[in-house]
């Protein structure tokens, strides 16, 4: 509006001066020492690594920022169909490389910064991860961002600002320790505040119930507190693409409103006190992996998350004067899981209580507008919340969910009469004492689509959770969208040199966008000097791997040795148990051996990293018989370098992007029917990693791409899972003969005072290995044979790793997401044309 008033010279001048900044080496340097000079008051002679990285991040940032401008300028012009992400985490990591890399800056800022005194990839080194997920499905929201805006799609995240991302973990005599990760000490140049985005979300107090003009019975909310919600933006490049998408993330501040209040009846502690209320909502991530906490916080955190979130996009809809039922073909919003289930009763109540609409025409709009992925069938993970504590929180959401539900089981009544039993599963209420809110089923009732994240997940959860929702709504509803991972940070981020060779052998880097274009490596199998190559870059980042264990753990490995990797959070159903106990007969089976019978060992590293969750005692137990086993066998002379184990602490994103394109085989071994998909698995097979796994999750789709000659599959299939556990509890089935002498040895105190262990053997004693442990153990050993006998055939392995790679243009999450967008959300690519910021 003001542009408008402005005289032609104004206007011209606004245009010359806001023209973007050039990216030739010059001006590139210019920048980074004007940050330096100016942002950081800093000069050459104080300069430092940690300096440099801030300098190149502000001068990366400026850039950044005219992108994003540009794109959301013209977005808001054109106001094409948007998919919203809701995602409690986002699993970053840093930002700074890759950041460089999608903007095609990278090499050009190496050159500066070398000529300016230092050494790009020490620099980068400087900077702290954004932690703000605990594993997977935080690292696929990530992967899901930078696709989105690599394809042009519009999309925005939306999560929340922790100041406490996942714990660092650190080893003490042992055992994990929890550190916080209070990673905005260090400043973050990847945020943009907007401070001027600011709004008022409710909690507790009540329910007004009144008539209108036309004798409508209407609802009004007046909550008890209220907090702030502020808005801080991370800029997500997309690659090779002017495109900049936008993740929105919430932090809690105290409102003045409120603190006013106490304050004039003189109780200004109890403001304070308020106020420190209000700024813990974002204060800490939940440290739990697929499992529930039940904390009242946390369900604070999910309303005061959905809450500002739905505002913000209800406002933004606002401003094209739109009619409402233009809503779901302007926006589709993504649930990522149930944690943002509740965005579905705030939207109907925004629609209904504040926009008065009617109850069915709202209700039809929300249903139009979320569609919701499931990421696990867990009985442990499946969120619920006790009515009465949702009742203080929320009492007006309260009274909607159980409309929601009158309503929907009255359909269901009408289809399906006198099914008494079926009304009480497919509810979402559950009649217990308290009555829990089942979130699950409020997502699935308020979406038009529902999908799990691999084809075994998608029908499991059709036969299992969802059966009865199924049967009630039919097939359509429910369908698959395998995960998928982004080759820019997995490939040709983590593993320059591999990625630099697939360049050179196809001819172009088309594939970094096209990720089926690999296939054409398929041919070079047969290429012993392209073999070699390949060979000699794994080697090259088994070289890195060995330094970083060397720095980490002060354990010596061997390049040559075959590098054996389980990294991922430690959950029982992931089995790293399994994983040590194979690794105590490996090493009783070699202590056994004659010289003459060593000779022929191959040797192996293995290594272990993840987190487990604080209060998960078990899975920490597993961390402590896993170093308690390094201590032994790593100091063994009748050893030696033919078995070495290692934990590696504080497993984050860059600690996988260093391990993953170091891994010859690793391990996806989860109890068949528990991992719903994994995506490490894609990592490391795309990088040429060999995998050793079960059929679960992805690793059956995998396997139908790669082929059975280049995996390793072992174990029982889901299906065989029940019989399995009633045979095991009923039958009487013994121990496996390998595994019971595994755990005599752990019992006669091989490996520290056996006591210790004792929590962790209990769970495998017979009727309880729920697991499967033993059922699988034998099957296991063998599958691990195969890869030592395969592992020795160096020039067939190199085959194997690169039909791998060759074979994964499926698991890109560039194709996770156009199916989506496809099938899903509806929408289209936007491409921002580059004219400039007027
Ligand atoms: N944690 C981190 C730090 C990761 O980078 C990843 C995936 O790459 C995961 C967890 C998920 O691993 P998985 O699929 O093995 O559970």
């Amino acid at each position: 509006a003001e542009k408008a008033k402005w005289p032609k010279e104004t206007v011209d001048l606004w245009a010359k001066l806001s023209k973007k900044e050039a990216n030739d080496i010059d001006t590139i340097q210019r920048s980074i020492v004007h940050h330096v000079t100016t942002t950081l008051a800093r000069a050459a002679y104080n300069m430092d690594n940690f300096s440099a990285y801030q300098a190149v991040a502000l001068s990366t940032r400026d850039r950044l920022i005219s992108r994003w401008n540009e794109t959301q300028g013209q977005l808001s012009k054109v106001d094409p169909k948007r998919v919203y992400y809701l995602s409690l985490e986002f699993l970053l990591g840093r930002s700074m490389d890759n950041a460089l890399l999608n903007m095609g800056l990278k090499d050009t800022y190496g050159e500066g910064i070398e000529r300016l005194g230092f050494n790009m990839e020490e620099v980068i080194e400087s900077e702290v991860d954004a932690a703000l997920g605990n594993g997977g499905l935080g690292r696929l929201a990530a992967c899901y961002m930078d696709s989105l805006a690599t394809l042009d799609y519009p999309a925005w995240g939306y999560g929340l600002r922790y100041n406490y991302g996942i714990f660092q973990q650190r080893i003490v005599d042992g055992y994990q320790t929890e550190y916080p990760d209070y990673w905005l000490n260090f400043d973050n140049p990847w945020e943009l505040p907007r401070l001027d985005i600011s709004i008022q979300i409710g909690f507790g107090g009540h329910v007004q119930t009144l008539q209108d003009e036309y004798g409508v019975t209407r609802h009004n909310w007046i909550p008890g507190q209220s907090v702030q919600a502020i808005a801080y933006d991370v800029p997500i490049p997309g690659y090779d693409t002017e495109n900049c998408n936008n993740i929105r993330l919430w932090r809690s501040k105290p409102t003045r409103v409120f603190d006013l209040t106490s304050f004039n009846e003189g109780n200004y502690e109890k403001s304070v006190e308020d106020a420190t209320n209000a700024e813990k909502i974002t204060s800490v991530l939940y440290p739990n992996d697929n499992t529930m906490a039940g904390k009242e916080l946390r369900l604070k955190q999910q309303y005061f998350w959905t809450a500002a979130s739905l505002h913000d996009i209800v406002r933004r809809f606002k401003k094209s004067m739109r009619e409402w039922t233009d809503f779901p073909n302007q926006i589709a919003i993504q649930l990522n899981d149930t944690h943002p289930a509740l965005a579905i009763v705030e939207l109907q109540r925004l629609l209904v209580d504040e926009e008065m609409l009617s109850w069915d025409d709202a209700w039809e709009i929300v249903i139009k507008t979320f569609a919701f992925t499931n990421h696990t069938v867990l009985p442990e993970a499946m969120e619920k919340w006790s009515v009465p504590m949702f009742e203080y929180l929320l009492p007006r959401h309260l009274q909607i969910i159980f409309d929601i539900n009158l309503f929907f089981l009255q359909k269901v009544e009408m289809k399906v009469p006198n099914d008494r039993g079926l009304l009480n599963r497919l509810s979402i209420i559950e009649e217990a004492q308290p009555q829990q809110i089942r979130m699950a089923h409020l997502a699935v009732v308020g979406s038009h689509k529902v999908n799990g994240v691999a084809a075994l997940h998608s029908n499991l959860i059709k036969t299992t959770i969802f059966k009865d929702f199924v049967d009630y709504y039919g097939e359509e509803k429910f369908v698959n969208k395998t995960n998928g991972v982004t080759p820019r940070r997995w490939l040709h981020q983590a593993n320059p040199q591999l990625s630099a060779l697939i360049t050179e052998t196809l001819g172009n880097d088309k594939w970094l966008k096209d990720l089926s274009l690999l296939k054409g490596l398929a041919a070079k199998t047969e290429d012993a000097a392209f073999r070699k190559k390949w060979m000699t870059i794994k080697r090259a980042n088994k070289v890195r791997l060995a330094e970083l264990i060397k720095a980490r753990c002060n354990v010596e490995v061997s390049p040559d040795a075959l590098f054996d990797v389980q990294v991922k959070r430690i959950h029982e159903y992931k089995r790293q148990f399994m994983n040590i106990l194979s690794v105590i007969h490996r090493y009783r089976t070699i202590k056994s051996m004659t010289a003459a019978q060593k000779a022929s060992v191959q040797p192996r590293v293995v290594i272990f990293g993840g987190k487990a969750a604080p209060g998960y005692y078990i899975a920490k137990l597993v961390i402590k018989l896993i170093n308690s086993v390094a201590a032994v066998v790593n100091q063994d002379p009748a050893v030696g370098d033919l078995l070495k184990v290692v934990f590696v602490p504080d497993y984050n994103v860059s600690v996988a992007e260093v391990i993953v394109p170091a891994s010859d085989i690793s391990q996806h071994i989860s109890t068949a029917g528990t991992e719903a998909s994994g995506t490490s698995n894609m990592k490391f097979v795309l990088n040429g990693g060999l995998i050793i796994g079960t059929l679960d999750g992805a690793n059956v789709e995998i396997l139908e791409e790669i082929g059975e000659d280049n995996i390793f599959i072992f174990g029982c299939m889901a299906h065989e899972v029940e019989d399995l556990r009633h045979a095991q509890r009923y039958r009487n089935v013994p121990m496996d003969p390998a595994l019971q002498g595994v755990i005599s040895a752990i019992e006669k105190g091989t490996f520290e005072d056996p006591k210790i262990f004792q929590p962790l053997i209990s769970t495998l004693t017979v009727g309880k290995d729920f697991y499967l442990i033993s059922a699988d153990f034998a099957s296991y050993i063998t599958a691990n044979q195969q890869v030592d006998a395969a592992y020795k055939n160096q020039e067939e392995w190199a085959k194997k790793s690169i039909r791998c790679t060759a074979h994964m243009g499926k698991f890109s999450s560039d194709r996770s997401v156009k199916e989506y967008a496809e099938e899903i959300w509806n929408i289209k690519p936007y491409s921002v044309e580059d004219e400039g910021h007027l």
